[in-house]
This record gives C-alpha cells, sequence and structure tokens, in this order.
C-alpha cells in the first residue's frame, strides 16, 4: 500500500539511492526537503546540477576539481617529484589538513577489491604509471586505507612500480587496521607520513 503521494515516494526512492541513507533517513530527509521554502529547495538542485556538470578530474592526479589541473598540481610550491598515492579525494584533504605534506598526490577514485572482482583497469593506476614513466618522480608514498583492499592494492602498486628503480613507501602503522584514513586525525596521519617504511 501506498501512504504517500508519488512525489514523495519518487523523492524518498531518490534519496534512499545515496550511500548510508536507508529507508528511515531517507524519509526524514525527504519530508525536510518539502518543508523547506521553495527557494531553498531551487538553490540545492542548483547547486547539485551546477556540481556535477563542473567538477572533473584533474588530468594529472585524477583528484576531483574545477579546473583542469587541480591547485595542487599546478602549484610551483609543491614538490612534484614525490607523489602521495590515496584511494579518493576526501583522504588527499585529509592529509592537507595536517598541513605536513609538500609533495603531490595521486587519487585512484577507488581500491583494488579482488573479493568483487574490481581490477587495476576500475581504478586510476594506468595514470599513475604514466606519470612514474615519464621520470622526474622520486618516490611514491603508499596512503591507500589499511583494510584488506587497501593493503592488497599498495601491494599491486608495489609489484608494478618496483622495476622503475625509485623510492617506494608505505605509510606506516598508526593507521589502526581497517582504518579509513578520513576519520583519523592530524596528529596521527602526520607521524604515519614521517615512520614511512620503505618498501
Ligand atoms: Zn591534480
Amino acid at each position: 500500500m501506498n501512504y504517500y503521494s508519488k512525489h514523495i515516494t519518487n523523492l524518498i526512492d531518490e534519496l534512499k539511492r545515496l550511500p548510508g541513507i536507508g529507508g528511515k533517513s531517507a524519509q526524514r530527509l525527504a519530508f525536510h526537503i518539502i518543508n523547506m521554502p521553495e527557494e531553498h529547495v531551487e538553490h540545492l538542485a542548483d547547486t547539485l546540477v551546477t556540481a556535477r556538470k563542473n567538477i572533473r578530474y584533474c588530468k594529472i592526479c585524477c583528484t576531483l576539481t574545477d579546473e583542469e589541473v587541480c591547485p595542487i598540481c599546478s602549484s610551483d610550491r609543491r614538490d612534484h617529484s614525490t607523489i602521495m598515492v590515496v584511494e579518493q579525494t576526501k583522504d588527499l584533504a585529509a592529509y592537507e589538513k595536517t598541513g605536513q605534506y609538500y609533495g603531490v598526490y595521486h587519487v585512484l577514485q577507488g581500491s583494488l577489491v579482488p573479493s568483487l572482482g574490481k581490477g587495476p583497469d576500475d581504478i586510476r593506476f594506468r595514470e599513475l604509471e604514466e606519470r612514474v614513466q615519464k621520470g622526474d618522480i622520486k618516490e611514491v608514498i603508499l596512503a591507500t586505507n589499511s583494510s584488506l583492499d587497501g593493503e592488497a592494492t599498495a601491494m599491486y602498486i608495489t609489484k608494478k612500480l618496483k622495476p622503475y628503480g625509485l623510492k617506494l613507501s608505505r605509510i606506516a602503522s598508526g593507521v589502526p587496521i581497517g582504518g579509513e584514513l578520513e576519520y583519523i586525525d592530524e596528529v596521527t596521519l602526520s607521524r604515519a607520513l614521517d615512520g614511512r617504511i620503505e618498501l
């Protein structure tokens, strides 16, 4: 039986498709939106569409950005010979917040997920290898999450980049097993970076 109007049901269904939003949250959000002043709803809808249209992947590091090349890749104050490899743009943001890292990044936009058959072609690894092939890279720091998938990803990248003869390192423990970078405090992240282990 349908308790709600078709429009409310559609709205709840759309919201339910977002990650981390279950039925109850979707319902709560839907009613919140319906009770918002119409111009706020229009502004929200507009912001969503504009963000989706204008945000793209940096053509160097693959992070999400407004420009063709992101501010970090285009900065001459960064050390472009050190690349920190992270899974998501939010991980890059976590490291930027520490203010302790002066290199550049490479954002894989995911990780290998062997259990689901998600392989190297499903992440931005090829772009990383191309950067390394171009030369001038002295160190690649693997800062993927310490989950099973993050570890598998770090191992794969190590194997593939080893032949290029550059320094490869993995951020140190201090990042708890299974830990997601975005939830870890800045001091722990800085220590993990300082204590990175050469592979
Ligand atoms: Zn970039």
